[in-house]
């Protein structure tokens, strides 16, 4: 990561792991580990632990982010949670377009991009998830795959708010599969993400863009990985329900 230009951001993904009670328990080992990061550290958390997740981290470094959000104000969606919502519990951060949603739950990049410009228009920061299947990396078009995704999912997002987009770079064959891209193919599709967004507005702004590196990352790899220039940062699923190792990749962010 380059620090002079951007600010890396360790997200924990907790996806359908911990209860209310749960949550805060866990919140309230991390905190002090993370005191000090100089990174920015959220934790992304299901709908019902946002409440206690918001007031248990009072006080904290530590942000909390929502999982998804849907593109209208509010109206007949049964199931779905709005931009509103999480904004008057004090959300920060919302992932959008993660895999398990794209693989599980239909969403498109079509979806995504809709999600995206109503989580930046309430004033809450998307963490939008990219990255390529086993199979198309294999193909090779690991390159055309995520250069689509990213110019599809930021459709319509102007230069002033595609400032507060995190982008995460994780490919899906790395997610909770315990294979973690090397260091190298990190920074390649990372860096390639940048390039795309230098076309797509300039490289002043893709040079401000935080991107981050998603896919088992833990805290024996976090080192590695984010000594690269193009990685900011990390959304961090299996490792983050841990406090001792999330806080050790807070801690590598650091270095
Ligand atoms: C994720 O859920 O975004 C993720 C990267 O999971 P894991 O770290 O478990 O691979």
């Amino acid at each position: 990561m380059n620090k002079n230009l951007r600010k890396a951001v360790i997200a924990g993904n907790w996806k359908m792991n911990k209860t209310p009670s749960e949550a805060k328990e866990l919140l309230t080992q991390i905190a002090p580990l993370v005191k000090d990061a100089q990174c920015e550290v959220v934790a992304c958390v299901p709908y019902v632990d946002l409440a206690v997740a918001v007031e248990a981290v009072k006080g904290t470094n530590i942000k909390i982010g929502a999982e998804n959000a849907h593109w209208e104000e509010k109206g007949a969606f049964t199931g779905e949670i709005s931009t509103g919502m999480l904004k008057e519990v004090g959300v920060e951060y919302v992932v959008l377009g993660h895999s398990e949603r794209r693989q599980y739950f239909g969403e498109t990049d079509e979806t995504v991009n809709k999600r995206t410009k109503a989580v930046l228009k309430a004033g809450l920061k998307p963490i939008v998830c990219v990255g390529e299947l086993l199979w198309e990396r294999e193909c090779n078009i690991t390159e055309e795959v995520v250069a689509r995704q990213i110019k599809l999912d930021l459709f319509d997002v102007s230069a002033e708010d595609v400032k507060n987009v995190v982008i995460a770079y994780e490919p899906v064959w790395a997610i909770g599969t315990g294979k973690v891209a090397t260091a190298d193919q990190a920074e390649e599709v990372c860096a390639l993400i940048r390039a795309t967004l230098a076309k797509l507005y300039s490289k002043e702004i893709a040079d401000a863009i935080t991107i981050q590196y998603g896919g088992s990352m833990n805290d024996a790899n976090a080192a590695e990985l984010l000594a690269k220039e193009n990685v900011d940062g990390g959304l961090i699923g299996g490792a983050s329900l841990v406090a001792e190792k999330f806080a050790a990749i807070a801690a590598a962010a650091n270095a």
